[in-house]
């Protein structure tokens, strides 16, 4: 057994930074104390702020078949310096994660990454026995509306089947496609089944889902929507092209509120590289990179009063281990995985294309001074990223309980009020 010891940090408790010092043994949370036991080893936090290890519910790390882009190595780094300490991948590689054999490739393929990792499960119009069998995924991605790779799915009929057989769903659901996914949701809902908006990024998207948000539907949203408009994107590679595309400003405005008033679940990265010549090409792919500047833009926008680290916790890391019934992720607390990130809540830096280590080596945010970094980054008890510096010490595969429904625990009051309404709605239909 080795046991490690993190003093000199301050933890969140009730809403408020204190001092606590946290045991690990192994690769657990063993225990959160105030003074010192005798360990095989001393980790000094210097005073800084600890957070559980952020999970990123959304990734693009391009392996297998795009690997010039990304791949899990190269992106599991990036997530690490970012301080995300857990990601789930997407399946629209090439050949797309749509058959259990490409699956258990994929799987082995991640056996590279720094840090927890898990995956989506693609979906055509084909594949609906692959999805009865596929195990141990966080849930099967429906791609509804157009985008990058062949994963489109607009038969009825087909969606419907693959609604039925999918314990979770996570949907790209744009405009009228999202009542669409509400509608199949609850034709086909059981106790246990989840429904998951990826990158909603509209105020119109916002108002149609809030009318049916019950206990089982979540909606995600990424930082290029809360931090970059329309206005931004003739000026970035690719003239910002991203799926959603970039959108107003009042669309904007609509996601923070959406945001403090607790109607969005998860902020995710949607981190989709390309290289900067395939951006600058007459044809730009859509997406951008998105690992290593997503915490901190928000630890930014926390030091500018728009966005509590509460809030940041419970949106990047709680939610997603609980929407997607992760196994002791998520918090720290006892029993716990030992993935944290050490923050310098102070630590003002640019953002530097060179200095990235996604293997693209730009960000649509390069130049942006931002206050608040991560500089340490701990999964299992392992510290992976420290100051700059990368530890290749390899991560595992997630794993996921068979739990029924449990909220989010962050609903205030008037919302509670709609979802429990929506509840007994939905209940008396069907
Ligand atoms: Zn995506």
């Amino acid at each position: 057994m080795i046991s490690k010891l993190i003093i000199n940090g301050k933890l969140l408790e009730n809403g408020k930074l204190m001092e606590r010092n946290i045991l690990i043994e192994n690769h657990y949370i063993r225990d959160i104390i105030d003074g010192t036991v005798t360990v095989d080893e001393i980790i000094d936090a210097k005073g800084n702020i600890i957070l559980p290890g952020l999970i990123d519910s959304h990734v693009h790390f391009r392996e297998p078949g795009l690997t010039h882009k990304e791949d899990f190595f190269t992106g599991s780094c990036a997530a690490a310096a970012g301080g995300i300490t857990t990601i789930i991948d997407m399946p629209n590689t090439k050949p797309a994660t749509t058959t259990i054999e490409l699956l258990n490739q994929k799987r082995e393929l991640a056996k590279k990454s720094i840090v927890n990792y898990g995956f989506h499960f693609g979906c055509t119009k084909e594949n609906i026995e692959e999805i009865k069998k596929a195990e141990d995924i966080a849930s099967v991605k429906v791609y509804m509306n157009d985008t990058t790779g062949s994963l489109m799915v607009d038969d009825e009929a087909i969606l419907e089947k693959i609604f039925k057989e999918s314990k979770r769903l996570a949907v790209h659901a744009e405009n009228e496609k999202v009542q669409l996914a509400l509608d199949l949701f609850n034709k086909t809902r059981d106790k246990k089944k989840k429904l998951y908006f990826c990158h909603i990024t509209s105020k119109e998207d916002l108002k149609t889902i809030k009318k049916q948000k019950t206990k089982h539907v979540f909606i995600e949203t990424c930082p290029h929507y809360l931090f970059l408009t329309q206005e931004d994107a003739e000026k970035l590679p690719g003239k910002g092209v991203v799926k959603p595309c970039l959108k107003t400003k009042e669309d904007q405005d609509a996601l923070w509120e959406a945001i403090n008033k607790g109607l969005i679940d998860t902020i995710a990265t949607d981190h989709a590289p390309h290289l900067i010549e395939e951006k600058n090409s007459a044809n730009p792919p859509s997406g951008f990179p998105g690992c290593e500047t997503m915490l901190p833009l928000l630890l930014d926008a926390y030091n500018k009063n728009r966005i509590s680290l509460e809030k940041i916790q419970e949106l990047c890391s709680e939610n997603p281990a609980k929407i997607f019934n992760l196994r002791q992720k998520g918090k720290i607390s006892l029993g716990y995985d030992a993935d944290l990130v050490i923050i310098d809540i102070n630590k003002e830096k640019e953002v530097k294309n060179e200095e990235l280590f996604t293997q693209c080596k730009w960000s649509p945010f390069n130049g942006k001074v931002l206050k608040g970094w991560p500089i340490m980054a701990i999964v299992r008890g392992n510290i992976i990223f420290d100051n700059g510096k990368i530890n290749d010490i390899k991560a595992k595969e997630l794993k996921y309980e068979d739990r029924t429904v449990e909220t989010p625990n962050m609903l205030p009051e008037e919302v509670q009020e709609e979802v429990e309404e929506n509840e007994q709605n939905s209940k008396s239909i069907g």
